[in-house]
C-alpha cells in the first residue's frame, strides 16, 4: 500500500485523452445528449457519460476519490461547505421519530443544526457527554445516529471512538465522527469502526483560507444515499471550481500538518511553562488528561490546535498579537487565533460555559506552518 503523502498527490487522477497531468476544471453545467438513445442510455446509466453537474462533476469526483483514498474509505462524497456534509450526515440516516445522541463538546453549528433543524422534522437529540457510559445512557430505541467529534472545540476534548462504535452497534445506530480537527493524516475513524467520517475541507484539507467545502467518506451505500439526499435533492453540489483549489490543498496535507503539528507540540510545552498561561490542553501533552487515548487513536501526531487559558481574560493577548492572525477558522497555513468566550460561544449562558470548560480567558490557536520562533515570539510578545 502506499503511503499517505503518495496517495494525497495522486488518488484521484485520471488521465485525458490528451494526457493532461493536472486535471481540468469542468466547468459546465449541463452535457449533450448524441440523440434520444443516448440521453435514454445515460438516463438508464446504461451508457457511460454524464447528465447535469449537480449529479455528477468529474472535477468533484476526483476530489472525492482523494478523500476516500485518504480516509481509506470505499467512497466519499462532497459538499459545499462542512455544514453541508454534517447536515447531510444526518439528514440521509434520519427520520421522524429517530433519535440523536451528540456530545455537549460539538461545533456549536452541528449543535444548532441538530437542536432547531432537525426537531423541526421531528428528530430529538440528547446531547451527553463524550465516554461511553454517557452515550450509552442515553441510547433509546429510536436511536439511529450517534454523532462524535474528536478533537472536539474548542477545548480539545477527545472521544473514544471505538468504545462509541461498539455503543452504536449495539444500539443499531450509525457511528459519525466529525474529524476535522484531526484531519485524515493524524486520525482514521473508518478503521476504528465509525460508519461514516465528516470533514469541513475548509479547513486543513484545503488549508489556504480560500475555499469553502465539506466531505463525508464511508461505504459506497452510504455515501450514494448522501449523495441522493443532500447533493442532487439538497443542492449542496460544491463547485468545480472549489473541488479544484481543495484537492490542489489536500496534496500537502501531510506536509502541512506534520509541520503544523509539530510547531503546536512546541508551543503546547512553551505556554504550559509560561507564568502567564494557567492551563493548556493540547492532546500530545502528558498533562492532557486524555493523553492515553490520545496516543492510541491519533496517528503521526496530535494536530494543529492548541487551547490554552491565559491570566486576566483572553482580550488582552488577542488584541496584542501581530503574527498571528485574528480569525475564527482553523487549520490554514497562517496561525489563527480566537477567544472563544466573547465570540464563537458567546451565545451561552456563563454557567453552560463553564460547564463546557471555556473561561473568560481561554485562547484557541490554529497553528500554521510559519516558522515556530517567530511564532513564539509574537505569543510570548502578546502574553507579556
Ligand atoms: N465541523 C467542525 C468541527 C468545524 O469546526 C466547522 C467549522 O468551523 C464545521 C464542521 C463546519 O464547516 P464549514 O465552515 O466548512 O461549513
Amino acid at each position: 500500500m502506499r503511503g499517505f503523502d503518495t496517495e494525497a498527490v495522486h488518488a484521484g487522477e485520471e488521465e485525458d485523452d490528451l494526457g493532461s497531468l493536472e486535471a481540468p476544471v469542468h466547468v459546465t453545467a449541463a452535457y449533450a445528449f448524441r440523440d434520444a438513445a443516448d440521453a435514454a442510455a445515460r438516463f438508464a446509466q446504461r451508457a457511460p457519460g454524464e447528465i447535469y453537474a449537480r449529479w455528477r462533476n468529474p472535477t468533484v469526483c476526483a476530489f472525492e476519490r482523494k478523500m476516500a483514498s485518504l480516509e481509506g474509505a470505499e467512497a466519499a462524497v462532497a459538499l459545499a461547505s462542512g455544514m453541508g456534509a454534517v447536515s447531510g450526515a444526518l439528514s440521509a440516516n434520519l427520520r421522524a421519530g429517530d433519535h440523536v445522541v451528540a456530545p455537549n463538546a460539538v461545533y456549536a453549528e452541528t449543535a444548532k443544526v441538530l437542536r432547531e433543524r432537525f426537531a423541526r422534522f421531528g428528530v430529538e437529540t440528547t446531547f451527553t457527554g463524550s465516554d461511553a457510559d454517557a452515550v450509552r445512557a442515553a441510547i433509546r430505541p429510536t436511536t439511529r445516529v450517534v454523532w462524535c467529534e474528536t478533537p472536539a472545540n474548542p477545548v480539545l476534548s477527545l472521544a473514544d471512538i471505538p468504545a462509541l462504535a461498539d455503543v452504536a452497534s449495539s444500539a443499531g445506530a450509525v457511528l459519525v465522527v466529525d474529524s476535522t480537527f484531526a484531519t485524515p493524516y493524524h486520525q482514521q475513524p473508518l478503521a476504528l469502526g465509525a460508519q461514516l467520517v465528516v470533514h469541513s475541507a475548509t479547513k486543513a484539507i484545503g488549508g489556504h483560507g480560500d475555499a469553502l467545502g465539506g466531505v463525508v467518506c464511508g461505504d459506497a451505500a452510504r455515501i450514494e444515499a448522501i449523495q441522493a439526499d443532500a447533493v442532487r435533492g439538497g443542492g449542496a453540489a460544491l463547485s468545480p471550481h472549489v473541488a479544484a483549489l481543495l484537492d490542489r490543498g489536500a496534496r500537502t496535507l501531510g506536509l502541512r500538518m506534520q509541520r503544523a503539528s509539530a510547531s503546536a507540540a512546541t508551543l503546547a510545552e512553551r505556554l504550559e511553562a509560561h507564568p502567564r498561561v494557567t492551563r493548556v490542553s493540547y492532546p500530545g501533552l502528558r498533562s492532557h488528561p486524555q493523553f492515553a487515548l490520545a496516543e492510541r487513536q491519533m496517528t503521526r501526531g496530535f494536530g494543529a490546535l492548541v487551547a490554552f487559558e491565559v491570566e486576566g481574560g483572553a482580550a488582552r493577548v488577542y488584541d496584542a498579537v501581530t503574527l498571528v492572525r485574528r480569525a475564527v477558522s482553523l487549520g490554514d497555513v497562517r496561525s489563527l487565533i480566537t477567544c472563544p468566550a466573547a465570540t464563537t460561544h458567546a451565545s451561552m449562558r456563563p454557567e453552560q460555559r463553564r460547564a463546557a470548560g471555556i473561561g473568560e480567558g481561554l485562547m484557541r490557536l490554529s497553528v500554521g506552518i510559519e516558522d515556530v520562533e517567530d511564532l513564539w515570539d509574537d505569543l510570548s510578545a502578546a502574553l507579556g
